[in-house]
Formats: C-alpha cells, structure tokens, sequence
C-alpha cells in the first residue's frame, strides 16, 4: 500500500467517488472490501492507524457468541457463525480454531451447557469448527492444569475462532488496496458537502500528516466511526442529539503459565452476569471483559481499577496461581457503542449486537453496531443503500468468497505466520542484509526487517503502528515495546527521513500511549 499514490487520488476534481467511508475500522473495512468486491469505486478514510480505535482491542474472538444464543437472540448467532467460517476460510494466516473449556460445577450447568452447545454446533452447519461434548473432572484438570479443583465436576469443550484483529484490519486494507480502492491513514474528515436540495454530495478530508486539506465528490458517504458517530451525525445536523453512550471493556494481559495448555477457559456467568473469557493469544493470556459506561469517545480509553480489580478477582476464583496488579504485562480497553438514554430517562439499552444502518435525510449512512466476526455482512447490508441513494443498479457482492491479502492454502507456524503470503518475502528481506535479521529485543523474535517491511508495505507512519498494530508487543508486553521503541523509531526513520526531532517526538508520543497499558 503506498500512502503517498493515493493521497494523489485526491487532487482529481473532477473524480465522483461511488462510496467514501469515515471509519477505518472493521465496519468501514467491510463497507470497502463488499462494495469494491461490487465493481464501485472506493475511497476509506482513517483519521488515525486503521484499527486504531476499538477494531484492535477486542477479545481476538471469531465468534456466533454463546452469550447470544443464551439471551435468545438466534438469527444473530446464525448470521455470526456463518460469518465466522467465512472469515476462517477466507483468511486462514490470521484465524484459527480454539477449543473452549467450560467448567461445570453441576448437574444442572452440565445439562444446560452441553444442549446449549450442541445447538450452536447444530447451528453453524457446514461451517461448524468442531463437535462439543463433556469431558470429565480429569481431563479438563490436564487440559486446564492451573483451573482450581474444588467442587469441578468436569466441562464442556466446544469450538470458536480466534485472531489477530489488528493484522486482520491491515489485511483487509491491503486487499481493498489492490482491489483499487483508494485506502488512506491519518486522514481526518472534518466536514460535509451537500447540494442545493440538502444532499451529501461529498466531504472535506484533512491529510494529517501533510498538512493538506483536500474536497472531494462522492454518490454516497459512510459514517463507520464507531463511538465516534455522533461527531460525523453532528456535521450532518448540528443539533442532533446524543445517540451514543460508550461503554468500556478492558483486557488484562498475563504470562500464559496462569492458565497452562493450548484451551481457552470460559467463566459463563461473572458476578456482574458477563462472560469471563481467559484466551491463550500469541503466547500469552488474555483475561477480560467488562462493561462500565464512560462519557466520552476516546481513541485511547483507559482502564479503570475497579475494573481491573473486577477481572483479577473473577480469575483468581477460578485459577490455582492467583493473577496480581504486578502480573500484568499489558491492560487494554475498547469502547462499544451503546445506545444513549431517551431525553428524561436515564437507562441506557445496549444497541443489539446486531448491526444498525441510519439513513438521514440528508443520505448521510451511519453504520453502529455489530461485531468484528460479522463485519463483511454489515458491509454489505450498508453498500444495498446505494442502489437506494442513487437509483443505479449494484452488481452482486462477492466479498464473501475473496480471499483477504496474505491468504495460504497451508497454514504457516511461527511468529511470521501472520504474514500468510508475506512472510517468504520478510525471509527474503532478512537474507538481503543480515542487519536485517536483528532482534527488536532479547525475549521476542521480531526483527529489524518487520519495521523495514511495515514502513515500505503496510503503511506504518508512526512508532506506535509498529508496535501496537503491525507486530503486538503493545498488547502483549508494553514495557518491552517500550524498550524496542528507540530501535524502531531510528529504523523507521531511515527508511523514510525527519531526523532527530522525528525520532524524539515519535518517542515522547509512544511514550505517551503505552504509559496507558502498564499498571
Ligand atoms: C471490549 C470489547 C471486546 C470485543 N470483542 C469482540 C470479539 O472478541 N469478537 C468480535 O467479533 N467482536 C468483538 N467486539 C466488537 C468489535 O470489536 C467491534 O464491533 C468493532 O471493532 C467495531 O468496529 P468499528 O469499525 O465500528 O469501530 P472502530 O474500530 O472504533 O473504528 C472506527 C474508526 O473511525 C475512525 N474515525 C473516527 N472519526 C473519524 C473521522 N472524522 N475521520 C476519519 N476517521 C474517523 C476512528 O479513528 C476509528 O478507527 C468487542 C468489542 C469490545 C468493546
């Protein structure tokens, strides 16, 4: 992807794009990817790194959701997981299936659990990842070894996907890229434009990094900014009235030996009636989540010490080592979108996991909602609306069937295999130059030519990309993606210039960021 050449693109005044999108997260993504795979021009744009926002701070789950089928929400769970065998065929470098154990403590949660189960089994069909079933108290100690004895009368395994989010979001940038779609990162839109009849008929985008302001046309625009939305309705109509309450769900990070083994544990019912995922991820163990409502949108929420506390107390309830503060190697919140209470109540309602799609009158189309695993459906339910809008004919979506950039037909091991496709070209960088082949830091293998390729391919701009969302030390380790970032800045500044103050300023705002994932 070359940041430079699409930028380009958007000197053309004469150029009506079909579809532009704000958002350059899952849902903007989706749009993109199902509207390119319909032959309609495209042009994404992304205020900050794609991913940036909530896209790179999920559970890492390709999920129908178990939690759903639960709360009788079954056409959502049907649509998920056939959305989830998609996304396992379609990118097979970044998904993988993961067993899920959870622990019964009755008769009755075992009865419960395994006709759940065997019904969201039944459920995904064709697409299903493999069979659940109860295993007993011994097996699930020697699958689980640091889950607790006491009262266990055994589990129920079944099966779900898991990925990288962050790599997926590069991955389907990539491949809307090569599709022609014109993808660009730190590009702000800071206005609308409409006709004389009130009609969005394009935007004004800022490129942040050069400074450039930049009108464009367009047939139809996506507001796909997640809990930013209201900001992009606000430009619509300046007195729309809040829609969206935030709600955060942080993640705790710790070394993989708390859990031990290859399967995830999952905790049906926490004090607070969520789910408690514990998820065995690059090498580590991801706790979370929460819910707690938050005022504002934020690209870099912080986590909270009640919620902190609440994720360290359920696991320690469960597992054998019980997990402290001085444990965590990195804590990480996302915000989802909640509906905002009605004016003079003040209960919020959780806008249905299932997606949203508003058509203003102004034919500004907001996109909220939804999850990760079923972002390619939400985009192409949100690209129907340009038939609406414009009365022209859409071709049939065939994003359902495209393989995402980097895609294998065998599956790779090791730390490159993310790369899919890629990583034979990383090895040969690495062969190139045997500087190349340099650790970032002593205890992790990511090399020198992992920036290099990033700088030069995957449109990194900032340290932070590298080593939040290129590789996800950030994630996984933040004081050693601290220690890596003098590396990666003097790297990156080769490759594309700044001197000394670029390298200092990029350090003091990586600083900045990871400070937020260290407890
Ligand atoms: C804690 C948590 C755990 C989750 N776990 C899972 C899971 O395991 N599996 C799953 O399937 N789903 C999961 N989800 C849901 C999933 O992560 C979200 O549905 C999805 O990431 C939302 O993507 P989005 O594109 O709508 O929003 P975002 O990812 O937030 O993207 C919006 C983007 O818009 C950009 N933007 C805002 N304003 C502008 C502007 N003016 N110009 C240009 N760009 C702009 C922002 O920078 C941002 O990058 C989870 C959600 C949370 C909160």
């Amino acid at each position: 992807m070359d940041r430079n050449k699409n930028i380009k693109q958007l000197e053309s005044k004469e150029k009506v794009w079909d579809i532009v999108v704000i958002g350059g997260g899952a849902s903007g993504l989706g749009v993109a990817l199902d509207a390119l795979s319909r032959g309609l021009s495209v042009a994404l744009f992304e205020k900050a790194d794609y991913a940036k926002g909530t896209s790179s701070r999920s559970t890492k789950l390709v999920h129908g959701g178990v939690r759903y089928l639960a709360q009788g929400d079954v056409m959502l769970v049907f649509e998920a997981l056939k959305e989830r065998g998609r996304m396992l065929k379609n990118a097979p470098h970044l998904t993988h299936n993961q067993p899920f154990i959870i622990p019964i403590y009755s008769w009755f949660d075992r009865i419960q659990y395994s006709v759940g189960l065997k019904l969201y089994d039944w459920m995904a069909g064709r697409l299903r990842l493999g069979k659940s079933k109860f295993i007993s108290r011994k097996e699930t100690l020697t699958r689980l070894p640091q889950l607790k004895e006491k009262g266990l009368h055994g589990g129920v395994v079944y099966y779900d996907g898991q990925f990288d989010d962050a790599r997926l979001a590069l991955s389907i940038a990539q491949t809307c890229n090569e599709m022609g779609g014109c993808m660009v990162n730190y590009a702000k839109v800071d206005a609308l434009k409409k006709d004389a009849n009130g009609k969005i008929n394009g935007l004004v985008v800022r490129d942040v990094i050069g400074n450039k302001d930049y009108t464009l046309q367009a047939k139809m625009v996506v507001n796909a900014t997640g809990v930013f939305a209201d900001k992009i309705l606000k430009m619509d109509q300046p007195d729309a009235v809040k829609s969206i309450q935030p709600s955060q769900g942080i993640h705790l990070v710790l070394d993989q030996s708390f859990l031990g083994g290859n399967d995830a544990l999952m905790i049906p019912k926490t004090s607070d009636g969520r789910v408690l995922f514990a998820v065995p991820w690059q090498g580590k163990l991801v706790l979370g989540t929460t819910d707690t409502l938050r005022e504002k949108a934020k690209l870099e929420p912080e986590a909270l010490k009640s919620e902190i506390d609440f994720v360290l107390e359920t696991a320690s309830a469960y597992l054998t080592r019980q997990p402290t503060r001085a444990d965590v190697l990195s804590v990480y919140a996302g915000l989802r979108p909640l509906a905002a209470p009605k004016e003079g109540s003040t209960k919020t309602k959780e806008i249905s996991r299932s997606h949203k799609i508003i058509l203003s009158e102004s034919n500004l189309v907001t996109l909220t909602g939804g999850k990760w695993t079923t972002f390619r459906k939400m985009g192409e339910d949100t690209v129907e609306y340009f038939a609406k809008i414009t009365g022209q004919k859409l071709s049939k979506s065939l994003s359902a069937e495209k393989h995402l950039h980097g895609y294998t037909k065998g599956k790779a091991y090791g730390h490159l295999a993310g790369y899919g496709s890629d990583s034979v070209k990383i090895e040969a960088l690495m062969k190139s130059d045997k500087k190349l082949k340099e650790k970032l830091h002593p205890d992790y293998p990511y090399t020198v030519a992992e920036v290099v390729w990033s700088v030069r391919n995957e449109m990194a701009i900032k340290v932070e990309d590298v080593l939040s969302r290129r590789i996800r030390i950030l994630f996984l380790d933040a004081k050693a993606a601290i220690l890596m970032a003098p590396k990666v800045a003097v790297i990156m500044e080769q490759e594309f210039g700044g001197g000394e103050a670029w390298i200092q300023q990029e350090l003091a705002d990586f600083q900045k960021v990871a400070q937020k994932y260290i407890l």
